[in-house]
């Protein structure tokens, strides 16, 4: 059953099927029939129908089914990595340790944080009121997620705006919807009232376009790319809307002369490739010292070919395939387009052999590349990083900001002023030092410049995921108030 409405399974009214592939094998992993307008119309009616129970739940309700929720994740830990592999295509080993344990502590942080939700103030501004704030739900929220971490990408939209008393309709990518249909399903044995979280498995334009527009949805929440995040803006223009958006990236990760070079290698390795490259905050543009670019160079090579590609069951593989064979064969036109402007230090192959079945491509390094090609500029989204040298801090920093993105950065230096420098300047959602990729639920997750607004995880996000109303209290008791003079004269 495909589609998850109303706190069942049920198939899509349209009717239409496709089928989930595992990308290492290209082997049908499920077949699935795809949401249209009358399932929207079934999900949101269904959210909006939950809403005054939800939303009138006490905050301690809320919570218990949220904990209760965590173990029952925790429970079925083995089986949701297996299903997030299959998918996704991702080594168990990055499911196991990173996609599962990531969404339970997410899950346990938001069923505490239910209980933090409170106004600002409650005082009087005025010699005749006292003032209170309310932080009410927004309302539905119509979400759309992608496709390179499903489960938690699911629970970065899920769990803050059900932790504050939403309902939700989300959407996950048609290329990997199983465990978020899961997560649902677990979600109502852990006691959340059916038709608070909804899930559409559907294309973007089928379901989601639909979904956006809808008027009963008071709000949408997307992840995904650029471009289609634009086209949601507009969609959500047309009844106003709020809008809460997680873009793309081009990630620079800067190196600076004075930086441990063995562990910024280590680090842009791991950063580059975590999931194939398909991380939106995945570091992108080395940006490095030219006393080190070329010891740099040798040494991320060196590791890129120590990396071992393989089937994403067996726990020693470190580098699964990407999404699908049309992202992989976008990805290496790309780099082969790069040869006539770009050095292509290593990689830059289709693997053969047994992994000739699956959307595999070897861990690719470009270098001498010129700042206004497409390597440099656009978001990859593949096992792809390239090398830029710098000369001096100042345009280290222009080179880091020299993108329309504003997701993630980081900086590589012993230097704790230039450290505070870079944190400083670099406009990024976040800027690590000495490190790039590591998340936590406590700290908020989102973007700058076109990489979009708003923040996942963290208590940050309830300022998405809730309105602030203003209450005014007459505290005189007295019918006539000194103001109403300025308007009439009043009685006798
Ligand atoms: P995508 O934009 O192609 O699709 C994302 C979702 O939008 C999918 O569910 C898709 O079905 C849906 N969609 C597509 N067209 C639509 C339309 N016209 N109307 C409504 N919905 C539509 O992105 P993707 O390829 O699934 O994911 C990769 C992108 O996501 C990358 O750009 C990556 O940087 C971004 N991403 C960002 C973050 C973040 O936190 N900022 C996290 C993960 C991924």
């Amino acid at each position: 059953m495909s589609q998850y409405i109303d706190g069942r399974r049920r198939e899509a009214l349209t009717g239409v099927h496709d089928v989930v592939r595992d990308p290492s094998t290209g082997e049908v992993v499920a077949d699935l029939t795809l949401a249209g307008p009358d399932d929207v119309e079934a999900a949101v009616a269904a959210a909006r129908a939950a809403f005054p129970g939800w939303s009138g739940a006490t905050p301690g309700e809320r919570s218990a089914a949220l904990h209760a929720l965590a173990g029952l994740l925790e429970a079925e830990a083995e089986d949701l990595a297996q299903t997030e592999s299959r998918q996704a295509g991702k080594p168990i080993r990055l499911a196991r340790e990173f996609d599962v344990p990531g969404t339970i502590d997410n899950t346990a942080f938001f069923a505490g944080a239910a209980r933090t939700l409170e106004g600002q103030a409650t005082a009087e501004y005025s010699a005749d009121h006292t003032s209170s704030i309310r932080r009410e739900p927004v309302g539905v929220v119509g979400s759309i997620a992608p496709w390179n971490y499903p489960l938690q990408m699911a629970a970065w939209k899920v769990l803050p705006a059900v932790a504050a008393g939403n309902t939700i309709v989300l959407k996950p990518s048609e290329l990997t919807p199983l465990t978020t249909l899961r997560f649902a399903e677990l979600a109502t044995q852990a006691g959340i009232p059916d038709g608070v979280f909804n899930v559409l498995t559907g294309t973007g334009t089928d379901c989601g376009a639909h979904l956006l527009r809808h008027p009963q949805v008071d709000m949408v929440s997307f992840t995904g790319s650029t471009r289609v995040g634009r086209t949601v803006l507009e969609a959500a223009a047309t009844t106003a809307k709020r809008v809460h958006l997680e873009l793309g990236g081009k990630a620079p990760f800067v190196v600076f002369d004075d930086a441990d070079l063995d562990a910024a290698i280590q680090g842009a390795v791991a950063a580059s490739l975590i999931n194939t490259g398909q991380d939106c905050t995945a570091a992108t543009r080395a940006i490095v010292h030219r006393s080190l670019h070329d010891a740099f160079v040798e040494g991320v090579a060196d590791l890129f070919a120590s990396v071992r590609l393989g089937p994403t069951q067996d726990p020693a593989t470190d580098l699964g395939p990407l999404i699908s064979t049309a992202h992989r064969d976008r990805v290496a036109a790309l780099v082969d387009r790069s040869r006539a402007y770009a050095r292509v230090v290593a990689g830059g192959t289709v693997p053969g052999g047994d992994l000739a079945r699956g959307s595999y491509y070897a861990p690719t390094l470009i270098a001498h590349a010129g700042l206004t090609t497409e390597v440099v500029r656009d978001e990859i989204f593949g096992p792809v990083l390239v090398v830029l040298p710098f000369d001096t801090d100042d345009e280290a920093i222009a080179l880091a900001n020299d993108t329309p993105y504003g997701l993630a950065a980081s900086a590589w230096t012993r230097d704790v002023y230039r450290a505070l420098r870079a944190t400083r300047e670099i406009r990024a959602g976040c800027v690590w030092v000495n490190d790039h990729i590591p998340i936590i639920s406590e700290m908020p997750h989102g973007g700058m410049k076109e990489s979009g607004f708003g923040k996942d995880m963290s208590t940050y996000s309830f300022e998405d995921y809730t309105v602030v109303k203003h209450v005014m209290f007459d505290i005189t008791g007295v019918a006539a108030k000194p103001w109403h003079r300025t308007v009439f004269t009043g009685r006798g």
